[in-house]
């Protein structure tokens, strides 16, 4: 992976800068820490606050959708209805030898790559005498793969997402994936629930798991926030807060966490007349990088770049509502400044949705640790909704006036009570719960043998025989036409799921490049927008002199709504910038003698070093503009005076 400037991205000095500058640490450090749990520290923790606050702006905001705070504590029954006791899972292989455990898509796909790697590298080595090649594949105890073979891992490769247990197994046993240090034999893979389980209050018997993800609680108040939007259909909720799933092995940082910071949408809509989305037409000629099912199943990871307008005709995306929030998404991560370049759209392959999936696009973003899943948009369809109402009873459904008035006809049954009553007595009700239940197809079928027969026989459940027969002066079939004035139906789900932590690093490593004029001089570009503190306040030296410009300044600034640090540090200006170049501060301000003779200050740019020197009026209205995003630098500079010292180390 390179910067944005086209050079080498180096992460050991990335990770040496995310720590040394607090952005996050690992937690619970002193005792030894827990893999897959961090804390964020002042500039992590701003910066996060940032984004999550142009989320809320650009999807909430935009689009009056009604956000909630629901528990994370959840009941087992509810976890159990929606599908997540059962199959939220990943799977997991052991080694029996040393207790090791892997998860084991990841293991074989580590295994693979690093045999591609390892033979590219012998490759590389063609023209060196025979005896060094060979010195190489001992060193690299790698057999030569064969071109068949290189193909065969690299389609293993592109749909790796797409195996399940069974077949990992025995991809695990046809190209011997083992463990990679020992080189011990792994058992089979098994399924491993990624939720922690605990217990609600102090008996042990109500069950319970955090949250895995924040739709549910969004889901189980569907009617009532229904009911708050005056019953009126398309309309979405949004949630912000932890999601904890217990990672098989956590790794790569924030990428792969225990508790994590999660935005969803749950936009529900009707699923007659295709899923349209209102506000499509705003959004059709974006264009958007797409790796679709078909690319992946073909063992390739070429992407289609495409209009949104384009993928939904040609049904690439199944439908508007989902091109919609597809674009959307891509417009919020280039806002907070993730690299156009660096995003792609992959569409899941149909073993690797989840359980209540119809079809799913994954917003990946290119990181040093390859493509890594950032958002998922997926068409939950009508699934959540309908298990709840089910297992609950509880009239999850819209119910709306129709325009025109629907006629049906329909078989329809009359039982003569004074008859079925003495006949059935006790078993009265289950006999005509099951009529009650007969299909349409079965009346008809049943009204020909009546006509024929002069009576029926039909199955019933939890009574003697199980069978029951029925004459033609007790029951009678016939068609009926009734007119329906209010539809039900129960709405469909598009839901855009946000890892805030993932997007996070993502935008960091995006942002992050070294001054090629000094390797020691790290720069995070992250867009006013989002940086943790927008400004630095700068006096030239520490004496006391400066201190009522500072607090003037910084007041004038807070009443702004910039937010503003002062580093009085006894270091040269140079230094002082390069340190909140490091933090991502995009400006810098800088109070000199000339300021308390004439009232004017320097403005520094964090990107090109460049500096202008103007009045206080008209310095605070440009970084007032420039935090805003109403104008960039470029405006700045041409519009101000520059100012030619550079900065001094
Ligand atoms: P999912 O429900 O699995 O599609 O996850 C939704 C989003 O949550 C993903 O797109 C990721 O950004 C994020 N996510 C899922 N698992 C993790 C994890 N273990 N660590 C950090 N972020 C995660």
């Amino acid at each position: 992976m390179t910067t944005k400037d086209g050079r080498p991205f180096d992460r050991a000095s990335l990770d040496y800068l995310m720590r040394r500058r607090l952005f996050y640490t690992p937690s619970f450090e002193i005792y030894g820490g827990v893999s897959g749990l961090y804390d964020y520290g002042p500039p992590g923790a701003s910066l996060q606050a940032n984004i999550i606050d142009v989320w809320r702006k650009h999807f909430v905001r935009e689009e009056d959708m009604l956000e909630v705070d629901c528990a994370i504590l959840t009941p087992h029954e509810v976890l159990m209805t929606s599908g997540h006791v059962d199959q939220f899972s990943d799977w997991l292989c052991k080694d029996l030898q040393t207790g090791e455990i892997f998860r084991a898509d990841h293991l074989v796909e580590e295994v693979l790559k690093s045999r591609l790697e390892s033979n590219l590298e012998s490759r590389g080595h063609q023209n060196e005498g025979e005896i060094e090649k060979e010195k190489k594949r001992k060193r690299t105890k790698t057999a030569r793969l064969n071109d068949d073979v290189v193909q065969e891992y690299q389609e293993i490769l592109a749909k790796i997402d797409n195996y399940n247990g069974e077949e990992l197994g025995l991809l695990m046993k046809k190209h011997d994936v083992r463990n990679p240090v020992t080189g011990g034999e792994l058992l089979p893979p098994v399924p491993f629930n990624l939720m922690f389980q605990t217990s609600i209050g102090p008996s042990s018997n109500a069950p319970g798991y955090l949250r895995p993800e924040t739709a549910q609680g969004q889901f189980l108040n569907f009617q009532k926030l229904l009911d708050f939007n005056n019953e009126t259909m398309p309309f979405a909720s949004a949630s912000i807060g932890k999601s904890f799933r217990n990672e098989i092995a956590p790794k790569s940082g924030l990428l792969r966490v225990r508790e994590f910071l999660m935005a969803e949408i749950e936009h529900f809509v009707d699923p007659e007349g295709g899923k349209k989305h209102h506000r499509f037409n705003e959004v059709k000629h974006i264009e958007l990088d797409l790796l679709t099912r078909d690319v992946q199943l073909a063992g390739k990871s070429r992407v289609q770049p495409m209009s949104v307008g384009r993928a939904v005709e040609a049904e690439i995306i199944d439908n508007e509502t989902l091109g919609y929030f597809l674009a959307r998404i891509q417009l919020f991560l280039e806002t907070i400044g993730v690299d156009k370049k660096k995003l792609r759209f992959r569409q899941h392959m149909r073993n690797e949705m989840a359980h209540y999936a119809t079809d799913c696009w994954d917003a990946e973003l290119l990181t040093s640790y390859g493509w890594v899943e950032c958002v998922g948009c997926a068409d939950r369809s009508a699934y959540d909704l309908s298990v709840h109402a089910k297992r609950t009873g509880a009239p999850l459904v819209v119910r709306e006036p129709r325009k025109e008035p629907l006629r049906i006809e329909e078989w329809h049954v009359d039982l003569d009570r004074k008859i079925f009553g003495p006949k059935f007595k006790k078993d009265g009700k289950v006999v005509e719960d099951t009529i009650k239940a007969l299909t349409q197809d079965t009346l008809k079928k049943l009204l020909i043998e009546l006509k024929k027969e002069g009576k029926i026989t039909i199955d019933v459940n939890g009574i003697g025989s199980g069978k029951v027969q029925l004459d033609k002066d007790l029951i009678n079939i016939e068609k009926r036409t009734r007119l329906e004035h209010r539809r039900e139906y129960i709405p469909n789900v598009i839901e855009p799921s946000f890892g805030i932590g993932r997007i996070l690093y993502a935008l960091i490593e995006h942002n992050f490049w070294v001054r090629p004029e000094n390797e020691s001089r790290y720069v995070i570009s992250f867009p006013p927008i989002v940086a943790p503190t927008k400004l630095l306040i700068v006096p030239i030296s520490t004496q006391d002199w400066w201190a009522p410009t500072v607090r003037r300044l910084s007041n004038k600034l807070r009443s702004l709504g910039i937010s503003s640090r002062v580093d009085y540090s006894a270091t040269s200006i140079g230094r002082r910038y390069a340190r909140n170049d490091e933090l991502g501060t995009p400006f810098g301000l800088t109070i000199d003698f000339q300021s308390l003779k004439d009232n004017t200050f320097t403005l520094r740019d964090r990107d090109t070093m460049r500096q202008v020197r103007a009045s206080e009026e008209e310095i605070c209205e440009a970084v007032r503009n420039l935090t805003e995003g109403t104008e960039t630098w470029q405006d700045v500079a041409i519009r101000l005076p520059a100012f030619e010292r550079q900065d001094v180390d």
